[in-house]
């Protein structure tokens, strides 16, 4: 499968705004568009008033790279979110959200999504008991995610987490640190999803 392997720093700067790539280090002034907040490349040109459809696409990208999902799935989910019930841009980022890498993050057990997707491939994370190690899983209503027994006496972060974490947990997601586990309680509202995201011009860029 294609992997984008650059910086990702990159990405914030080209997206013109912090997409919270990197866990904790986002928080800090190391921070990459903190520190320079130009588009990347050397001698890059300021940013220009961009069309419509640049506006569009650029919404699009800010989506996929925030959940780390290539092109062609990307336009799967958007396509399945159209077929649903509800509002095509309501029902994209809800499956975005659902996605097992996501859950694991907003549940606090990974400090990015990219480190929750390392720890699902890896086979630490059980979904109902049973071990599932693929990221683009879809999470449902009453679905508990854990962390593997064995994988919490062996990962340093998985031991430090029984102690509990500062981490706010979104409300449609129930955890217990005790138990390195979590309950999906219910789907995620649209109000529940904090992603800068204008969802409607995702909409209207595959509506063209
Ligand atoms: Fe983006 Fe985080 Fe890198 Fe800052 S540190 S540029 S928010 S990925």
């Amino acid at each position: 499968m294609a992997k984008y392997t650059d910086s990702v720093c990159r990405l914030c700067r080209r997206e013109g705004t912090k997409l919270y790539l990197k866990g904790d280090r986002c928080y800090t002034d190391k921070c990459a568009f903190t520190r320079r907040p130009t588009p990347p490349g050397q001698n890059a040109p300021r940013r220009r008033k961009a069309s419509e459809y640049g506006i569009q696409l650029r919404e699009k990208q800010k989506a996929r790279r925030t959940y780390g999902v290539l092109e062609k799935q990307f336009r799967l989910y958007y396509l399945e979110a159209e077929r649903m019930k509800g509002i095509a841009g309501e029902n994209l980022l809800q499956l975005l959200e659902r996605r097992l890498d996501n859950v694991v993050y907003r549940l606090g057990f990974a400090s990015s999504r990219a480190q929750a997707r390392q720890f699902v491939l890896h086979g630490h994370i059980t979904v109902d008991g049973k071990r599932v190690n693929i990221p683009s899983y879809i999470v449902d209503t009453g679905q508990v995610i854990a962390i593997k027994e064995k994988s919490a006496s062996k990962v340093e972060q998985f031991k430090t987490l029984r102690e509990g974490s500062s981490k706010v947990v979104v409300p449609w997601l129930q955890v217990d640190y005790e138990k390195l586990e979590g309950t999906v309680s219910a789907l995620p509202a649209r109000e529940d999803i904090d992603v800068p995201i204008q969802e409607h011009l995702i909409v209207e860029l595959y509506s063209r």
